[in-house]
């Protein structure tokens, strides 16, 4: 039987004869079979359990992402649970969550909406940051689903979580809400075409935000006006070279006045606005 780093070890060379960048990912996929740390001594060995460990390192050589495989993605000081058929978090949406957090506590926010919600990864942060902010997540995927509600109950009791079309949900609210986050599906036509292997096995609908990649955006911004109080704000997270003309449709007509800031790696990739005026409803 080879010993805890010898495993780990030849899992290391495969994974990089496979061109995964990052060979800890050998590590987090050995713990999570053995369910122990690899240096534990009470770890034991066992033929079955490296064997499991071999098929899954096989797997990730293959393209799933080591998130699918271990089930968990960290988030902040979270360990947020993920699987086949919801969004991993990625690091950048950190800081749309600490920002969003920071709003509220500055404005004293009470009610906030998150769309798009994914496994949670933004509302869950928010509403542990700024706890005194009512939170609703709205999710469409009935797979992403289940993973929203296995976080709230792991680490944000009282969040609203609701299964449903943020298009079909936003016209029934009116000046509502203080704050609304998301992360939308933003790539566009051509990044779909150059995926890697790892994002390939992520849902696509969480990934395609149509040709230019700002369908969202676009068709988001009537509704969520009306949903917004006036001087309430909007936390939105964009790709690469989209956020000039996110903020060019939420700067029309003067209805949003804000900024575009940059995330921990230098990139433009939030906008954070501020509605100006009370919308006319039409009903
Ligand atoms: N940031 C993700 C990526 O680069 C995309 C997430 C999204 O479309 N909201 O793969």
């Amino acid at each position: 039987m080879l010993t805890p780093r010898e495993l780990i070890e030849e899992a290391s060379r495969r994974l990089a004869d496979a061109g995964v960048e990052n060979i800890r990912e050998a590590v987090y996929i050995f713990e999570h079979v053995f369910g122990k740390r690899h240096f534990d001594p009470s770890l034991v060995i066992t033929e079955e359990k490296t064997a499991l460990f071999r098929k899954l390192i096989g797997e990730r050589c293959e393209g799933e992402p080591y998130q699918y495989i271990t089930g968990r993605a960290p988030f902040l000081d979270m360990d947020l649970n993920v699987g086949p058929g919801v969004l991993i978090p990625r690091p950048e949406t950190e800081v749309l969550a600490e920002k969003a957090a920071e709003i509220i506590k500055t404005n004293g926010f009470s009610r906030a909406l998150d769309l798009c919600s994914g496994t949670g990864c933004i509302a869950i942060a928010v509403s542990r940051l700024a706890p005194s902010c009512r939170l609703t997540c709205i999710e469409k995927s009935e797979d992403a689903f289940k993973y929203l509600l296995m976080n709230c109950r792991e680490y944000a009791s009282g969040t609203e979580c609701l299964n449903e079309d943020l298009f079909s949900y936003l016209p029934r609210h009116q000046e509502e809400f203080d704050i609304i986050t998301c992360n939308p599906p933003y790539l566009t036509g051509r990044e779909m075409d150059e995926l890697q292997k790892e994002v390939r096995r992520e849902p696509r609908e969480a990934l395609f935000g149509g040709e230019d990649g700002l369908d969202f955006y676009r068709n988001m911004k009537p509704l969520i006006e009306k949903a917004l109080k006036k001087g309430g704000f909007i936390a939105f997270e964009g790709g690469d070279g989209q956020l000039e003309s996110i903020r060019d449709i939420y700067f029309e007509n003067s209805s949003f006045e804000g900024e575009i800031s940059c995330d921990q790696f230098g990139m433009k990739r939030f906008f954070i606005g501020k509605k100006q005026k009370t919308v006319q409803s039409d009903s």
